[in-house]
């Protein structure tokens, strides 16, 4: 699933690409990949938009015009993939295209549907109807003065479900979770109320070099993921714990596996306390 380095790597590779492109008439494949407006009112109001920036917060992207906001989430298998000529290389699992008016486009793929694509008017209408339970981007939007505050309110929450939380911050999912809570040696299943100072500290800086790190290297490749020009992510190589159940840790012990908050969790029992 796509979090944040893979959103990330996607915007960072799209913008110089599409920037000042002017969209042409969409194509829906599947019109329920559109959760707003209704179908038609998206393919009217995007046709005709020229792109001005693209932005980011948590796993949301957005795709600034020179009116309005289209906004995207991946969701579980979602893919977004630029395209030198109108139709794209493969059809599979191919939901929306959204060409510009030079004949090159975006095709949005996914196999399981779940992501979509939002067409609003300005940044009130996205906060109220996209937003709206969605906290400040982990990466981007919070201090570490900030994330020890936020902490102090979520005292009884576990560090798992609190990171996973997307009101909390946004932008980790359960593979960054993993692998930043081993480098931090904090256990998924701690609670937030018995962190000392240091280790809430420790805690934010892992958060930050974890993300930063799947960036560097162009997000983590599972089964569905590619990046923008449809190329693979190479973070996948770089995981201490995440996927590696029965594998050895650095320290010797073998890596558990657990169901914590609901998801499937990696961690070394030696490492993290
Ligand atoms: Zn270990």
């Amino acid at each position: 699933m796509p979090e944040l380095p893979e959103v990330e790597t996607i915007r960072r590779e799209l913008e110089p690409l599409i920037r000042g492109k002017t969209f042409a008439r969409p194509i829906l494949h599947i019109s329920s990949t559109v959760e707003y407006p209704t179908p038609e009112e998206f393919t009217a109001g995007l046709e005709g938009r020229t792109v001005s920036a693209l932005t980011r917060r948590g796993k949301y992207l957005f795709i600034n015009l020179d009116q309005g906001i289209l906004t995207v989430h991946l969701r579980m298998t979602g893919n977004l993939v630029y395209s030198e000529a109108g139709r794209p290389r493969e059809e599979r699992f191919l939901r929306a295209s959204l060409p510009f008016m030079d004949n090159t486009a975006l095709h949005y793929f996914d196999m399981r549907r779940f992501g979509r694509l939002w067409l609003v008017i300005d940044e009130n209408e996205l906060n109220r109807l996209v937003l709206k339970r969605v906290g400040p981007d982990i990466f981007n939007e919070v201090s570490c003065e900030d994330f020890l505050a936020m902490l102090d309110q979520r005292r009884p929450s576990k560090l798992k479900a609190l990171l996973l939380d997307q009101g909390f911050a946004s932008g980790m999912g359960n593979i960054y979770t993993d692998e930043c809570l081993f480098r931090c040696g904090l256990h998924p299943e701690r609670r937030v109320s018995s962190l000392k100072h240091a280790e809430a500290e420790e805690l934010y800086r892992a958060i930050q070099d974890v993300l930063a790190d799947g960036i560097r290297y162009g997000g983590t490749t599972f089964r569905d993921y590619r990046n923008a020009s449809g190329a693979l992510g190479e973070f996948q190589s770089k995981l201490d714990v995440y996927g590696r159940r029965n594998e050895t840790c650095r320290c010797g012990t073998a890596i558990e596996k657990k169901v914590v908050a609901g998801r499937g969790t990696y961690y070394c029992p030696r490492c993290q306390k």
